[in-house]
């Protein structure tokens, strides 16, 4: 059996058009609904895109280098550090990476990983080199918990890139999540996947989704090897929602070097497409099994973020914080059209 959890409902409402002499127009209100997500998401084309690239000078002059937290010398004197049992010498260090606990964390075991010593660096300047160690150091974390025994289960890598997507300071970071129980998300698509193999004869949720979208080729973007790419049906954010699924891999450490390599190349290429498209954030997290479990394959998303002009106006609003509803002006399917062109050669 395959996945039949998108469902699609269109509604047509009409206004009198001040733009055309009030003349009576037809509007359609496209509403998605994935069952695996239990994301809600309408369809809205008729809403424009930023056709400006941001100024990200103002960012930059309110948070500037000598009062950077992760820029030299304050990162040295007011990082946290471990305890020694952890590691003795208070941070994981890769190449011009580190990581260290949050001062202010979300969660138990919540880090953050800079990128290196650079205080901004550029959608476009995100390339596989320049993220590796950050994420190295991530895994180096991982692989120490698990050496410790603490039976943590789930973890996650998640990026707030620049202020619009939440992000409370310019200098690139990455933050880690890792606990005995997964996250709200994690746990619905988690379930999801349980009550598709109970109902689908042990079926794997995410092998069948991830079969039935390559043959309906409308929202793959690429396969790369171990990873496969694609436009979610019912995006999480109001300019659409990137995918990603490592094949068969079923906790963190399955990941191989190669593995991680893969994808670095792959959100390089998703982060191109961004800062061509005048995007100066996003949000990204990987989600994955500390304890291998076959309902979670690592995966991850990736929602580009903005601000609307002229105002700045939050691309957060009602309807998303209190309905539970995404307003997305971007087709997922064109989307998905224009990333694979950036996903050839
Ligand atoms: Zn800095």
């Amino acid at each position: 059996m395959r996945f039949k959890g998108f469902r699609k409902e269109i509604t047509k409402g009409r206004y009198l058009n001040p733009f055309k002499n009030f003349e009576e127009k037809e509007i359609l209100i496209e509403v998605r609904h994935d069952e695996i997500t239990g994301v809600a998401t309408r369809i809205l084309p008729y809403r424009v895109r930023s056709a400006h690239k941001p100024d990200i000078s103002a960012y930059l002059e309110k948070s500037p280098e000598s009062l950077c937290p992760f820029c030299s010398p304050l990162f040295e004197k007011i990082t946290p550090k471990f305890t020694p049992n952890i590691i003795p010498e208070g941070k994981f260090h890769r190449g011009d990476a580190w990581l260290f606990p949050n001062a202010f964390p979300y969660d138990a075991n919540n880090t953050v990983a800079i990128l290196s010593s650079r205080h901004f660096i550029s959608l476009d300047e995100l390339t596989p080199q320049t993220m590796k160690p950050a994420f190295d150091v991530c895994r180096d974390y991982f692989h120490r918990l698990a050496e410790m025994n603490f039976g943590y289960k789930y973890c996650s890598i998640n990026w707030n890139y620049m202020p619009p997507a939440g992000g409370g300071l310019i200098h690139p970071h990455l933050q880690t999540i890792a606990g005995h129980k997964p996250t709200n998300f994690m746990q619905q698509i988690i379930f999801s996947a349980q009550n598709y193999a109970a109902a689908e004869n042990g079926e794997n949720l995410w092998r069948d989704l991830i079969a039935l979208e390559k043959d309906a080729g409308e929202r793959f973007i690429a396969h790369t090897g171990a990873l496969s790419w694609l436009t979610s049906f019912a995006p999480k954010g109001m300019a659409g929602e990137i995918d990603f699924y490592f094949h068969e891999k079923t906790s963190f450490f399955d990941l191989t070097e190669a593995n991680f390599e893969e994808l670095l190349s792959g959100l390089a290429r998703v982060f191109g497409y961004l800062y061509v498209n005048n995007f100066i954030s996003f949000n990204m997290s990987l989600f994955a099994p500390m304890i291998s479990n076959r309902y979670l394959w690592v995966q991850g998303k990736i929602t580009p973020r903005f601000e609307i002009n002229p105002i700045g106006t939050s691309d957060l609003n009602y309807f998303e914080k209190l309905h539970n509803e995404i307003i997305c002006p971007v087709i997922p399917e064109d989307l998905c059209r224009e990333l694979q062109l950036y996903f050839k050669g």
